[in-house]
């Protein structure tokens, strides 16, 4: 079915993308932007913030990125120009309201709730209007759109804050505590007045942990060392080159994909990956022992008690800013586990040690965000909200990682992980566009359902505990299949057998 008017929220990479393929169905899309700018995340980041996937894996299919860059991790400024290039090469700009928040979606049924319930979903026929505040005069106006796709974005806005007991949180404290996205909109004159001669205290060991780590050693060196609060060691990683081979090779071809139980896979596939579980075992040992040796991991006391599978597949391993380590060696930086941590006047109290306070003056809780969070609020109906989240025991439940099968006339861009999450937002933002031009339709909801329900064991097999992640990183090929498949696209991309079989898979495999 085809629809003509349709709200796209957000205009980071996501919303972009949206934008461009729907504009090339003919459709006319609105694009709400909070800010006064495009880019989302890309525009809030560290200063120090660098590309953590390899820019080859991170393009737009049909823009490469410019020959001038010539790093393979661009700069969060290079990365933005980029986007910016992008936006403008597509004459995108014209179809965003900048400064415009989307308070609240309401749907607006054309049949009673129980009706639409039942069917397919995307062939009701009502509306949804968007409350949408204008921050430049404070104004709100409410548009009527047929079709929303929520590009919201899941590293912002929402942070995650751990909790603590009674009197052991931050208001005991008798210094300051912020996280790390208030950390990130500060300029570098702001930053460093902050942070310099002072006792800082960074809870968290993924990207954003990393970079304000290197980042307040190298203010403030061994004189004040920078203390990193960790629950979890991960197998963050060095480079992609494990001993001189590309990660790619072990992760991102259809041979690995084959060692890995997948949804729906049937009786030969999931034979094939249980003789080949050895192999997915060898691989990951290869992996872990080039990370081990590169970044003396032993030394420090920070090899993880799990597989570097189980992080990789859990979108858990960031990038390694370049010398980490030798300031860890240094003692500018100091690395301290603790499955709890509390605050009192003086500072932090952790699990085992309270009766010693680790003295400090500022608390950056790089703790992440709340994406699940994000989506829900954004409803105005409890009905959707609970529906959008789901259970906290299962993962957001979206078909092809878009469409919740009860919610009608939506979809969302940009809620689950991979190693470039560009590349996935371009595959679906390509499928939401043939699906509203009517290529292809929605199976029924018990379908959907069940695809969830596959998907879901799935993650909680090889991701564990981080399972509403939805990362689909070591699984991109097969998910990208069914996308083709829906699309009536031939879902291989390359040329003969052995390199369909062994070579590694990108964003440009799916150019035309
Ligand atoms: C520090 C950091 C480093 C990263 N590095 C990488 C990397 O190296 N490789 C990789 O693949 N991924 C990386 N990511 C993941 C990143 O999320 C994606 O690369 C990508 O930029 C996400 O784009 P997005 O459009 O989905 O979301 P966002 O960039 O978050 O954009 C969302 C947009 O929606 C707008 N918005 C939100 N709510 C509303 C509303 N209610 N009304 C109107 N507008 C709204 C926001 O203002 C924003 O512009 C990184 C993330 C972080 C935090």
């Amino acid at each position: 079915m085809k629809r003509s008017e349709v709200g796209i929220i957000g205009a980071g990479i996501s919303g972009l993308l949206a934008c461009k393929y729907l504009k090339a169905k003919g459709l006319n899309p609105i694009v709400f932007e909070a800010e006064d700018n495009i880019g989302g995340l890309w525009t809030k980041t560290l200063e120090s913030t660098k590309l953590q996937t390899p820019k080859q894996l991170f393009q737009f299919s049909d823009f490469p990125w410019p020959s001038h860059v010539t790093t393979h991790f661009p700069t969060h400024q290079q990365v933005l120009d980029y986007i910016t290039a992008y936006a403008n090469h597509f004459d995108l700009l014209k179809y965003i309201r900048f400064n415009s928040k989307v308070q609240g979606i309401h749907y607006e049924a054309s049949a009673p709730l129980q009706e639409w319930h039942l069917y397919n979903s995307f062939n009701s026929q009502g509306k949804w209007s968007l409350s949408v505040n204008n921050n430049s005069n404070n104004s709100t106006q409410v548009y009527t759109v047929d079709f929303v796709i929520l590009c919201i974005g899941r590293f912002s806005d929402v942070p995650n804050i751990p909790e603590f007991p009674l009197n052991r949180g931050p208001d005991v404290f008798g210094g300051k505590v912020i996280h790390s996205m208030d950390y990130a909109l500060l300029n570098a004159e702001s930053a460093t007045q902050l942070v310099k001669g002072k006792q800082v205290t960074i809870v968290g060991f993924q990207k954003s942990a990393l970079d304000l780590a290197m980042e307040c050693s190298s203010l403030n060196g061994i004189k004040y060392p920078c203390r990193v609060i960790y629950k979890t060691k991960h197998w963050n990683i060095p480079d992609f080159l494990p001993w001189g081979i590309p990660l790619a090779y072990f992760y991102l071809n259809r041979f690995s994909e084959l060692l890995v139980h997948k949804p729906n896979e049937g009786f030969l596939l999931c034979l094939i990956a249980t003789l080949l579980t050895p192999l997915r075992w060898a691989f990951s040992k290869f992996v872990e022992s080039h990370i081990k040796r590169k970044l003396r991991l032993k030394k420090f006391g920070m090899v993880p008690e799990y597989s570097f599978h189980q992080d990789i597949s859990s979108c858990g391993t960031s990038t390694v800013p370049e010398k980490f380590y030798d300031k860890v060696e240094e003692g500018s930086i100091i690395l301290k586990k603790a499955q709890r941590f509390w605050f009192c006047k003086e500072g932090i109290l952790v699990d085992g040690e309270e009766a010693s306070p680790l003295n400090t003056d500022l608390v950056i809780l790089a703790t992440g965000f709340r994406g699940d969070k994000k989506l829900k609020d954004i409803f105005v109906s409890p009905t959707f909200q609970n529906l959008i989240y789901g259970s906290s025991n299962e993962i957001v439940p979206l078909y092809r990682d878009c469409i919740h099968p009860h919610i009608p006339q939506l979809a969302v861009i940009g809620y689950s992980e991979s190693f470039t999450n560009l590349f996935t937002s371009e595959m679906k933002s390509r499928w939401v566009a043939e699906l509203l031009d009517g290529t292809f339709q929605l199976p029924n909801i018990k379908e959907m359902e069940k695809d969830v329900k596959e998907w879901d064991e799935y993650m909680k097999k090889y991701s564990r505990q981080n399972y509403r992640k939805s990362c689909i990183a070591v699984l991109h090929i097969w998910y990208n299949d069914q996308l083709c498949k829906d699309m009536g696209w031939n879902p291989k991309r390359k040329n003969g057998f052995f390199a369909e079989l062994f070579e590694p898979y990108g964003p440009l495999d799916y150019s035309s």
